[in-house]
């Protein structure tokens, strides 16, 4: 069995001012990523609308669905206009969700099994560890991809 990271979102948003972040990078800049909590938003807390009203709101045409019906996001074509997030019915997306923090921050980039090892030693071992285990929807543990689990609550 591989080893995971298991992140616990709902002790995640419990720590305060926290600088760091776990990120898929797109490309070399760090700029253009993708947080795991974007990636947990849309794959668990949207309710994938039939007629996405995000996606029709978006003047750069940045979100479109995948083949399972998960919203994705066009970094490089995001304007971060935020009308998405207004238009949401749901409050499914935080204000802050695609916004880049430079300034103090550290991101992690997790396709990189050394900095996956670091970002855990930086948090709680309650909040983030290493695992060799499987999803396990009992305990709301999701697999978000084939190196992070999370620990969250599912809309379903
Ligand atoms: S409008 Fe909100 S709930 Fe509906 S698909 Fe978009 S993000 Fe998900
Ligand atoms: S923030 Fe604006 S540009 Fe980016 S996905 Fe949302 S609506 Fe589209």
């Amino acid at each position: 069995m591989s080893k995971k990271l298991l992140i616990d979102l709902l002790k995640l948003r419990e720590l305060n001012d926290i600088k760091m972040d776990g990120v898929f990078r797109e490309g070399e800049s760090f700029k253009v990523f993708k947080s795991i909590r974007e990636l947990a938003t849309f794959q668990y807390t949207c309710r994938k609308c039939e007629n996405a009203p995000c996606i029709n709101a978006c003047p750069a045409e940045a979100l479109e669905k995948d083949d399972d019906g998960i919203v994705t996001r066009a970094v490089n074509l995001c304007i971060r206009c935020k009308s998405c997030i207004v238009i949401c019915p749901f409050g499914t997306m935080m204000n802050d969700l695609f916004e880049v923090k430079t300034s103090g921050y550290r991101f992690f980039d997790l396709n990189d099994e050394r900095e996956m090892t670091e970002f855990a030693k930086a948090f709680p071992e309650d909040v983030v560890k290493i695992v060799e285990m499987e999803e396990n929807p009992d305990e709301k543990i999701y697999q978000l991809n084939d190196k992070i689990l999370v620990k969250e609550l599912m809309w379903l």
